[in-house]
Formats: C-alpha cells, structure tokens, sequence
C-alpha cells in the first residue's frame, strides 16, 4: 500500500507572506504592507454589498453577466471575453492549471510577483525567472529564456515590488515574438494608476496567446473582497470557464465589485492623490538620502545601503507604529517596499524616517 502524498511539486511551494497588519501594543498602527487604498473602498461599493447581504440565503449567478457587462462599457471591452475570479490571484492559478503541467516551465521576471512560483508548482510546472536590469524588466533577457517548454510567461505592468514599468513599445515587442505555444499574461494589477493606461488589452486583442488580468484589490480598494477579472481571447476563456467554480464568486462579491467599477469618479480621484503623495514620498525619502526609482504603482521600493540598513529602518518605523515590506524574498534584501498612503500617512512616514539614526537631512 503506498501512503497518501501530494502531487510533485507541491511540497516545494513556499507559503505566501502577507504584508503585516498588527503590531503589538501599539493602536495607531499605520498599515503601508500591502498596497491598499488608504481612502478605503468606495462608497457606492459598501452600499451595494450592505444591500446585498439581504439576499445570501440566494445562491449567486454563475455566469457574472452583470459584472462583466459593467466591466466592458467601462473598459470598452467585448463582456464574452471576461471573466471572474476570486481576485486576479484565481484567474493567475487558472491560467497555470489550464495550461501548465510536469516537464512544463513558466517563466517571469527575477523579481516578479512571489504567486507565480506558486501557482506554476500548483499545477506542477518548473518556475523559471529571467533577470532583470537595474529592477527593471528585461524583454531580451525574458525571450531568451522562453524554450519549447515554456507555456506561460506572467509579467506585471507596473511591477511589484520595484513600481518600475516598460514601455508599449516593449510590451508590443514581447507580445509579437513570444511563440504560439506560449501565453504571455499581463499582470495589470497597478494599470489604473497610470493614467491612459489600457494593461495590454490592445495586445490581447491583437495576439491568440495574450492575456490580461486585473483586481479591485488596488486602487479599487477592495482587498477584503476578493474580486479580479481577466481579458483573453474567447478559446482561452472557454478553457478557463471549465475550471472557475461555478459559484466562485459570492452575490456580495459580485454586488461590490459592479458598484466599484461603476463609480469611476472615485478611480480617478484616487489616482490623482496616489500620484501627488507618491510624489512626496519619494522626494522626501530621497532628501534623506534615501534612493527609489521611478514608481508608477502605489508604492515606492526605498533603497537603502544594505540590509542591516534596511532591517533597523523597517524596525525604527514598527517603533513608530507604521508597517510597511521587507522584501528580501524578492530579491531585495537592502530595500523596503512603502505604500503610498493619505497625506498624513506620507507625513508620519517622512517624519519617523527623519529621526532614523543615520539620515542624512
Ligand atoms: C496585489 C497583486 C495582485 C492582485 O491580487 P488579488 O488576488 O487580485 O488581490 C496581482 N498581481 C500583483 C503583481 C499584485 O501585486
């Protein structure tokens, strides 16, 4: 008789770790860990999922047409073409299943996204990373790594951690010379805080082997919620279709997240703010000798001069009540990742750093 085990490959997965969120003893925590929205959801989102809770002895529609019809006037997308996940974290983990298995590999950028390796050693594939230049993605590097062998490349656009972002000149370029064994998912997490960006949906228009996936876990507010969504061509869509639970998403979920992306005016103002105090976190870092590069996300990756550095500046913030990322196990073991948050919190952060023992201001 042999005894129960996984599947190879399972055992290898390193747990996810999620930003902190409590500090003990300490009330007034300032929570900058994991790219939230500091404003919170918007408000017609709460309604609608307040509303909504009358009605959870009903079991939820399955096919999300009200949802996805929402998401394509919004977006000028084609509804058919959408679909709904339990944040772009299912649709991500669907993608590697559908396509992804033994023998397999699926590739992303050095410091890319710490689920890719996780859902490519779900459905069993071998992880693959490309490097980067300068905490930029490398579309040369990330092609010459693509094999026959390669089913998946997961890139984010801006990435997390490093906020950095390529080009559409890039991207167009990566889309046209991936192969056709290989899908290319474009990880648009941040796509709404960069102004007129579309996340690649022009490219999945253009390509069989293009997707993008999207979350109102960001700049929507909506984390707690659990709400993402991907556009692909129709033969992937009905791939993944065989495999999203037919109630994946609760009437609360699917209630919320319509609301939000009905209530545009709140993106817009949220964008607006995250641009003017990222702006302000960044300056004022670096006036205290503390270097990031460009973001184009909510968070800005502070350098600092190595990671006993990086560690006591992450400590000197816990001693003032504020949380933010160590993100050694992305590669950087000398940075912090800080969420951009309200103009007080940018304040408060910038204040604590100018007592860091060391800071140059
Ligand atoms: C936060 C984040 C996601 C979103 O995950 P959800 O499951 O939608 O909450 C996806 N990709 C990246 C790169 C992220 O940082």
């Amino acid at each position: 008789m042999t005894r129960i085990s996984p599947q190879p490959g399972i055992m290898d997965i390193e747990l996810y770790q999620g930003g902190a969120s409590h500090l003990a003893g300490v009330t007034d925590v300032l929570k900058l860990s994991s790219n939230e929205n500091p404003f919170g959801p918007s408000p017609a989102a709460v309604q609608a999922v307040s509303e909504a809770a009358a009605k959870l002895h009903r079991y939820p529609s399955t096919d999300h047409a009200a949802l996805r019809a929402a998401i394509g006037a919004v977006h000028d997308l084609d509804p058919d073409r959408l679909i709904i996940g339990v944040g772009s974290d299912e649709v991500l983990t669907w993608l590697a299943l559908a396509y992804a298995g033994p023998g397999d590999e699926v590739l992303y950028p050095e410091h890319g996204f710490s689920l890719y390796p996780i859902v490519a050693r779900a459905a069993g594939a071998t992880p693959v990373t490309a490097p980067e230049t300068a905490r930029r993605v490398d579309v040369d590097a990330i092609l010459a790594r693509v094999t026959p062998a390669t089913r998946l490349i997961y890139l984010a656009n801006p990435a997390n951690p490093t906020g950095t972002m390529i080009g559409a000149d890039e991207m167009t370029r990566l889309a046209a010379a991936v192969p056709e064994s290989c899908i290319l998912v474009l990880d648009g997490a941040y796509a709404e805080f960069v102004d007129g960006y579309d996340g690649g949906a022009a490219l999945v228009d253009r390509h069989p082997n293009v997707v993008m996936t999207r979350t109102l876990s960001k700049i929507y507010g909506l984390g707690g919620l659990r709400v993402g969504w991907g556009y692909a061509p129709r033969a992937i869509i009905d791939v993944l279709n065989r495999i999203r639970g037919p109630f994946n998403m609760s009437n609360v979920a699917l209630a919320g997240a319509e609301a939000a992306i009905r209530d545009q005016e709140f993106v817009r103002t949220c964008r607006i703010a995250n641009a003017e105090q990222r702006a302000r976190l960044a300056g004022g870092l670096a006036q205290l000798g503390i270097p990031s590069d460009e973001s184009h996300a909510n968070f800005v990756l502070a350098r600092f001069a190595d990671a006993d550095r990086a560690r006591a500046a992450d400590a000197h913030l816990k001693a003032h009540g504020i949380l933010v990322r160590l993100v050694a196990g992305y590669g950087f073991p000398e940075a912090l990742r800080i969420t951009v948050g309200r103009p007080q919190d940018v304040t408060r952060v910038l204040d604590a750093m100018a007592t860091f023992p060391g800071a140059t201001a």
